[in-house]
């Protein structure tokens, strides 16, 4: 979706916009189509400016679509995103997306919002057996890490970059992978994040003897 077009998209009413953490939020809007967890959808403020793309990352079942976003001070879009407040027009289109087949007992490895589509997934109780690794600056860009250590326990995993020791792995999710004593070359791995994180990850993981054809990504250009 390059451009927006008459009916790819509807105007909606903002319900929340919740700053998360420093530059990180969450936003939410009423669910107008049904979607499968891992999809996206296109969000704008105005047609002038062209569609960006974000992850759904609440439950398939949830009335309200969430959406977490960082604010990238020098983009188009975002720094307006962040000034919404509840009952300001936004413009969403349809959910779409393929990276929705999560086989079982799946890796997820996010970097920063990229956590988004597995938050979707297991709220929406898609998958069983799930190991989460998720890598962010700081602890409080662990998003929805209360939930996500309930429902993982020792399976979720977080690597936190600028974190003095204690309670987080410290380093990147590359550093983490690179000496992961459990890692399991027969599971199916699931990477969400910048370019530069997947391919990283994805050769970082193929040379520790995982199938290319285990490795499915979402990159968030
Ligand atoms: C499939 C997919 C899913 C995504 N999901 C999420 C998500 O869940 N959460 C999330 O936060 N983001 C997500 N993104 C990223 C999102 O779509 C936007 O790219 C992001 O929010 C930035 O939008 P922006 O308009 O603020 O910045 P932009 O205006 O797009 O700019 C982004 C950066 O690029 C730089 N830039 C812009 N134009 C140029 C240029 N011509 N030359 C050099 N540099 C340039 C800007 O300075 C800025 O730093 C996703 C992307 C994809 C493809």
């Amino acid at each position: 979706m390059k451009a927006w077009k008459e009916g790819d998209y509807r105007l909606q009413q903002v319900i929340s916009n919740t700053r998360l953490a420093p530059g990180a939020f969450l936003l939410k809007f009423r669910k107008q189509f049904d979607f499968s967890a891992g999809q996206i959808v296109a969000l704008g403020v105005s047609t002038d400016i062209e569609p960006r793309f974000y992850s759904i990352a609440s439950s398939e079942e949830d009335e309200l679509i969430s959406v977490l976003y960082t604010e990238k001070p020098d983009g188009k879009l975002t720094p307006m995103l962040s000034m919404l407040n509840p009952g300001n027009p936004i413009l969403v289109s349809k959910p779409f997306g393929a990276f929705t087949s999560f086989k079982s007992e799946p890796v997820f490895v996010a970097a920063g919002t990229g956590v988004a589509p597995f938050i979707s997934a297991l709220l929406s109780n898609k998958v069983r057996g799930a190991t989460l690794i998720h890598g962010a600056p700081y602890p409080e860009y662990f998003y929805f890490s209360d939930y996500l250590s309930e429902k993982l326990g020792r399976n979720y995993i977080q690597c936190c970059s600028r974190c003095m020791p204690g309670s987080h792995y410290v380093g990147r999710v590359t550093s983490y992978l690179l000496q992961w004593d459990e890692l399991d070359p027969n599971r199916n791995y699931y990477l969400c994040g910048s370019t530069e994180m997947v391919v990283e990850t994805r050769s970082l993981l193929i040379s520790r003897g995982v199938p290319p054809d285990r490795i499915n990504a979402e990159i968030y250009f």
